[in-house]
């Protein structure tokens, strides 16, 4: 532990500040004239990195069908409760899919478990930061506004495919 000064041991200039007050004004005009990490924002947009947690979303193929088989583990995951699917049967190859897909986006806390657990890369946290509701039925996000196209997701996609074990 550094041993202090006695207010006796300090000079002059010490006693009336000085030194800080002078080390501080240095520091307030180096920040002036370095670059500013402001963004101006709505009108200039953060564009997140890959690892960003926005928004979940599910993937919409390239050939337009939804890609969650409605398994309803993101639902059972959910430690918000945000999540409410209800499956129907197809009559092809995939044999399930979500009648209905819900997130109350009011209770969802960005917490990515939906997306950790989906077995078939179906929900990801997308880059999507700007919500805004009037009111809270218009909080609760159905399919569309949920499917987002796969390609707009790829990114995330691939960041999981690298640190998802
Ligand atoms: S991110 Fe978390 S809170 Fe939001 S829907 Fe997924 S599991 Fe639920
Ligand atoms: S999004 Fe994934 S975890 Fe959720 S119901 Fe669909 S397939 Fe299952």
């Amino acid at each position: 532990m550094t041993e202090k000064k006695r207010l006796k041991d300090l000079t002059l200039l010490e006693k009336m500040y000085l030194p800080q007050i002078v080390k501080g004004l240095a520091l307030t005009l180096k920040q002036m004239f370095s670059p500013s990490v402001t963004l101006q924002y709505p009108e200039v947009k953060f564009e997140p990195p890959s690892s960003y947690r926005g928004r979940p979303v599910l993937v919409k193929e390239q050939n337009e069908t939804e890609r969650c088989v409605a398994c309803g583990l993101c639902a059972r995951v959910c430690p918000a409760l945000a999540i409410e699917v209800q499956a129907a049967e197809t009559e092809q190859e995939k044999e399930r899919y979500p009648e209905k897909f819900e997130i109350n986006m009011l209770r969802c806390i960005f917490c990515g478990f939906c997306e950790e657990v989906c077995p078939e890369e179906a929900i990801v946290m997308s880059k999507d930061y700007e919500l805004v509701f009037h009111d809270r039925e218009s909080a609760i996000y159905g399919k569309d506004k949920l499917l987002v196209p796969v390609n707009d997701l790829q990114d995330r996609i691939d960041y999981l495919r690298k640190f998802k074990k």
